[in-house]
């Protein structure tokens, strides 16, 4: 048994114009937590008809209401507030979240504070934001007309739920838009915060719309919907590729953050110590369960065995457990299914690799989405589990024995999401980044970024760039005015 949070809500409506609401129709689905298994609540499954409420609330807010009207100045000082109740509700969220999600409390704690950071940044920039204005003295005058776009639809995936949305709603609601988010149905709880920390901080009623519910029916329905202008989506790739083709009849704008299946390349001159220790977070963190995980490992092959042992011997100590445990450093995967698809991977691996750390359920967790963090190692550029996306504790490791493979074998996917480079050698590392297929690179480190900074991947990995401005651009139309003097 698992810790329940304190108020745990026994079942989650949508939020439209205002009002807490189910669904028209009255369908819901179930709600289950990764540990047990069982149902813990019930949620609104929003159809075309509870879509179509949401988009009309967010339409007239958008139309009639003060939102986008308002001096970027108002706007920034509601979004400042929304950022104080977020980071101070820390531990509600991170309860929720870790009993949702699986993730393990002390890194479910710090996603309030990241996405407190998100509305803070974008409101900072909001008020710091500048168009060109461009003369031709005598002539002519044009400037830029900066304005919001619209309704904005937000598709969300259940890895650490709460800061993904923020990442989306900061900039599109910064920008003057109104919203309807669609969180993932695997992991609705969080979200259900969103409105009262809203009301709290005083966003008008309206600006901010949720519809929970299925992708295939809630999702869809919103990207399909004609009053909405652009989709900001975050998923799979598979799911991207769909929603893509769905978005053309409509010409939307889109954003798309997809999979990834980034490389960490070891070179042998690398601080070893700390090659290793930022690998083994990099793809057991989060449960596996990041996009920027570094699930496949090159290494050069002088180093390749002592690197090995090592990592499979810290990967076999990494404690496994009940999400609810500060000790836990790995938890439950967020759903049977995707715990299915991950132990499928497990199996397909051994026969592609060497199993060095893992393989399957950690003893005495008998119940519950556990996968112990396996290592397989000798594996071949061929492999499945060197090609797809498995989103669990599972990484695969292969040698090289120049730069030109190791650049070979890192772009050898379909996926260009993130990329670490371990090297001591500075011109190595910086040319290295140049050619390698992946929208980030970190060279010696994870995990730090500027929110300046664009995030996004090439290939299959997503469409299109956030942070920044360039969030801000994607949520706003840019009007050209010309004048002749
Ligand atoms: P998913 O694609 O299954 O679902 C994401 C969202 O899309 C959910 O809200 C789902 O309900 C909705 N959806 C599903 N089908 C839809 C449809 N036909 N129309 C509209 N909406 C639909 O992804 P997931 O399993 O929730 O998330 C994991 C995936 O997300 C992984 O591939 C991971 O790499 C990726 N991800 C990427 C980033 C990034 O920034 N690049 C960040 C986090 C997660």
């Amino acid at each position: 048994m698992t810790t329940r949070p304190a108020n745990l809500p026994t079942h989650l409506r949508h939020h439209i114009g205002g009002k807490d609401v189910d669904s028209i129709g009255g369908e819901t689905f179930e709600v289950i937590d990764p540990v047990s298994n069982q149902p813990y609540a019930t949620a609104a499954a929003g159809q075309q008809a509870d879509v179509d409420a949401a988009v009309a609330a967010a339409t007239l807010a958008f139309e009639e209401g003060p939102w986008p009207r308002m001096k970027a100045r108002e706007r920034a000082r509601i979004l400042m507030r929304v950022a104080d109740v977020v980071a101070s509700r820390d531990d509600e969220l991170s309860a929720l979240e870790s009993f949702d999600s699986g993730l393990p409390i002390t890194q479910a704690k710090g996603q309030a504070q990241r996405a407190a950071e998100n509305f803070r940044f974008f409101a900072d920039l909001i008020v710091a934001q500048r168009d060109d204005a461009y003369k031709v003295p005598g002539t002519q005058i044009n400037y830029v007309n900066r304005k919001p776009k619209g309704v904005a639809g937000l598709i969300t995936p259940w890895n650490t739920p709460f800061m993904l949305e923020s990442w989306k709603l900061g900039p599109a609601l910064a920008s003057g838009c109104t919203v309807v988010l669609k969180p993932a149905e695997f992991t609705p709880l969080s979200a259900s915060l969103w409105a009262g920390i809203f009301a709290e901080a005083g966003l008008p009623e309206g600006v901010f719309n949720l519809v929970n519910g299925i992708g295939e029916e809630a999702g869809d329905a919103l990207v399909k919907h004609p009053d909405v202008p652009l989709i900001s989506f975050t998923g799979e790739s598979s799911t991207g590729k769909l929603i893509f083709r769905n978005c053309a009849e409509h010409l939307k704008a889109m954003s798309m953050e997809l999979g990834g299946k980034s490389p960490a390349v070891v070179f042998a001159d690398a601080d070893l110590d700390a090659a290793i220790d930022s690998t083994l977070f990099g793809v057991f963190s989060l449960n596996g369960e990041r996009c920027t995980a570094g699930s496949r490992i090159l290494v050069e092959r002088g180093i390749y065995d002592e690197f090995v042992e090592r990592y499979a011997e810290r990967a076999s100590r990494i404690v496994v457990g009940d999400p609810s445990d500060p000790a836990t450093e790995v938890g439950a995967l967020v759903h049977p299914e995707h715990y299915d698809k991950v132990m499928s991977y497990v199996e397909i691996g051994k026969g592609e690799g060497r199993l060095v750390a893992g393989g399957g359920r950690p003893e005495g967790l008998d119940t519950g989405n556990y996968v112990a963090p396996t290592v397989f190692v000798d594996v071949p550029p061929t492999a499945r589990i060197f090609q797809e996306e498995i989103f669990g504790p599972v990484v695969a490791i292969t040698p090289f024995d120049s730069d030109e493979e190791a650049l070979a074998l890192a772009n050898d996917t379909r996926y260009g999401l993130a990329a670490y480079v371990w090297t001591n050698d500075l011109t190595r590392a910086h040319t290295f980044s140049q050619s390698i297929e992946a929208g980030m690179v970190w060279l010696n480190s994870h995990n730090v970024r500027d929110l300046r900074s664009p995030f996004g991947g090439v290939k299959a990995s997503g469409l299109g760039h956030e942070g920044g401005y360039r969030s801000l651009d994607f949520y706003s139309d840019q009007q050209a005015v010309h004048i002749t003097l």
